[in-house]
């Protein structure tokens, strides 16, 4: 049975013609479609936009049967299936809203063979009766949209998901493709788990952006950051910055206000009103420049954004991809590029640890509710007050013990897209007085996952290979090649990448020198004692009285680089850095130092290639 071609009714470049007035496909959407028509189970990972959804209408078309489209949302089925009526398919949908008898009516259309296409929500397998009823029905393709939501622990996790798996056996198993835009290998493996395909082909595409330029700059203080913003803004009118806290946006917004640039600010503190007022005015391009929080992207279709900025590193390779990918929407080129510093994997931790709280904490937000609640099961509090009152320390993991809790069906959260809470609300008073079964493994492995992916973008950024090759590769697409548009790319290219003239290599040497004056040689190596910018400088003979204070004037490295400006300086240890010839330790401020190979190279032992800065790179518009 397997694999078995059906009898195709049309080809599937003639069905793209036909019924889409397309001649070609897009990147990836032909190998697919193939693989399906020939009869095999698969997996399609394809991001949102790429042209997932012709990857099952197309063998629909060419199939004999009926194909069965399970999808999550009633508004983008209703969509989905309005639009390919108008293109003259004949195609329907059976969901909640249609009464039984109504139900009943399109389920013997289907079995008179009169739909090509019938959209079904998950929850319709709940019903032995539906289960039944399609048993007379010829099923030629089972086609399961967004089956990231079968992933318990995924970002969308429906429990009627889970049904579908079953469902199929029950049916006869006819052939089954799931497709969703998210690539982690856990859930893929959920994917093919919980559905029991059988040797599916796995296909992973269109993630490529080719007319993005990506780029992670490495920075150590908040004035660089703003150096580059300055730069990227005075080059590209439209764009979005994104902050990992409100506390950022507050700050980078006045940080534009103070130069006279006009900015939206968007993050989930703001009132509802407020939030659909900044998106209107970004939308409709009365501004042109947005700083948000992740809350602002869903729902943001504005095509000509020529810049994304990330202020600080994102919690995964998966999140900076989705929030950069704003960028460009029109095709053309657009800018993306993250502000890295070390220290601010810190407000990523921060935020894990709040996302996955432990057993205990969850189960003292329970008691907390539980005493709370009035006659009718029922309490009203904000995030803040449970977490004061349970003494619980941060309030987000009391939205996420909440969200858990939710999970078992004690609790619903009001909330505006998910993510943020007002109120809480006890259901169900029969479970109430029931014990509370936490899945504390569930918890863990989700806390380890959540690690895991901040570790990989963290190795991004330390990565000195292709931006994109590299992300391509994370979300598993196979035969990349570097994009030739990013940071690395350039660098390579650009050719300022090489070994040292014997100038250059003597002016390193001087200012590896000056490191190794300002560390101290440790049981375990070389330990900093100063910024980078403080031996910046000592080298550069500042007369700043912070070099006086603490007599870094009689070094003897002092002033041996005042031929070059700071910004050229700053450059040329940003480069450094780069090489792994000096390392920033980040305890409470970020010392540097010399590496292993960065003494090797001081002491001439040890040959080096370096990104040699230009000559003009004094920092735009900022006083040192
Ligand atoms: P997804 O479901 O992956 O989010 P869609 O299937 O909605 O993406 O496709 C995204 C857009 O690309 C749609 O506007 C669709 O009409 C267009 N598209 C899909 N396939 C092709 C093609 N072969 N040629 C041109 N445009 C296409
Ligand atoms: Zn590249």
């Amino acid at each position: 049975e397997q694999g078995k071609r059906k009898g195709l009714i049309k080809t599937p470049t003639a069905a793209l013609k036909e019924y889409f007035g397309f001649s070609k496909f897009l990147d990836g959407q032909e190998e697919v479609i193939s693989e399906i028509v020939s009869g095999k189970d698969g997996l399609v990972v394809m991001p949102t936009g790429g042209g997932k959804s012709l990857c099952f209408q197309i063998p629909a078309l060419c199939f004999p049967g009926v194909t069965l489209v399970i999808s999550p949302l009633i508004a983008l089925m209703k969509d989905q299936v309005d639009a390919l009526v108008t293109r003259g398919v004949s195609a329907t949908l059976i969901n909640s809203t249609l009464s039984w008898p109504e139900q009943k009516e399109r389920l013997d259309g289907m079995r008179r063979g009169e739909f090509k296409l019938v959209y079904v929500a998950p929850e319709r397998f709940r019903a032995e009766s539906f289960l039944n009823a399609l048993r007379d029905v010829e099923v030629s393709l089972f086609a399961i949209d967004e089956a990231h939501c079968l992933s318990q622990w995924g970002h969308d996790f429906r429990p009627d998901y889970l049904r579908l798996g079953k469902s199929l056996e029950k049916i006869g198993r006819p052939q089954c493709v799931a497709l969703t835009a998210t690539a982690t290998p856990v859930v893929r493996n959920d994917i093919k788990n919980v559905l029991k395909l059988r040797q599916p082909f796995e296909r992973v595409s269109g993630f490529s952006r080719p007319n993005l330029s990506l780029a992670i700059t490495a920075v150590d203080k908040a004035a660089h950051k703003d150096e580059r913003i300055r730069a990227i803004i005075s080059a590209h009118k439209t764009g979005i910055i994104y902050c990992a806290t409100r506390k950022k946006v507050d700050l980078v917004s006045e940080t534009l206000a103070s130069w006279g640039v006009k900015c939206i600010s968007y993050h989930g503190g703001m009132s509802d009103s407020e939030r659909v007022k900044a998106q209107e005015i970004f939308i409709s391009k009365k501004v042109g420049i947005a700083v948000a929080t992740n809350a602002f992207g869903m729902g943001i279709d504005r095509g000509d954004v020529r810049f994304v900025i990330h202020y600080e590193i994102p919690g995964s390779v998966e999140a900076y991809y989705q929030e950069a990918g704003r960028a460009g929407r029109d095709g053309e080129a657009a800018v993306c590029e993250m502000l890295f510093n070390y220290a601010d994997t810190r407000t990523q931790e921060f935020f894990i640890d709040g996302a996955n709280p432990s057993a205990a904490v969850i189960r003292q937000i329970y008691q907390y509710l539980l005493n709370e609640a009035d006659d009718n099961h029922e309490v009203f509090r904000t995030l803040e007050d449970i977490a004061e009152n349970a003494d619980v320390k941060n309030t987000m993991a009391v939205g996420s013990g909440l969200t858990i809790l939710a999970r078992g069906g004690f609790i619903e959260r009001f909330d505006v897209q998910g993510r943020r809470m007002r109120g809480t609300r006890l259901l169900k008073p029969d479970l109430l007085t029931r014990n509370l079964v936490l899945d504390e493994s569930a918890i863990e492995e989700k806390d380890a996952r959540d690690r895991e992916k901040l570790k990989a973008m963290v190795e991004m950024c330390y990565s000195r290979s292709c931006r994109q090759q590299w992300i391509l590769t994370y979300f598993g697409e196979e035969d990349t090649s570097p994009c030739g548009n990013c940071d690395m790319c350039r660098d390579r290219s650009a050719g300022d990448y090489r070994a040292p003239t014997a100038e250059e290599r003597l002016m390193v040497r001087k200012a590896l020198s000056g490191v190794a004056r300002m560390s101290r040689r440790g049981a375990n190596g070389w330990e900093g004692k100063f910024g980078k910018g403080r031996i910046i400088q000592m080298l550069a003979g500042s007369k700043s009285q912070e070099i006086l204070t603490a007599k870094l004037d009689q070094l003897s490295t002092y002033g041996l680089l005042a031929d070059k400006t700071t910004g050229y300086l700053n450059s040329l240890f940003r480069s450094l850095a780069d090489e792994g010839l000096v390392i920033t330790i980040t305890g409470d401020y970020p010392l540097m130092t010399l590496s292993a190979k960065g003494e090797r190279v001081m002491s001439g032992k040890e040959e080096f290639q370096l990104k040699w800065p230009g000559e003009t790179a004094k920092p735009v518009g900022l006083d040192e």
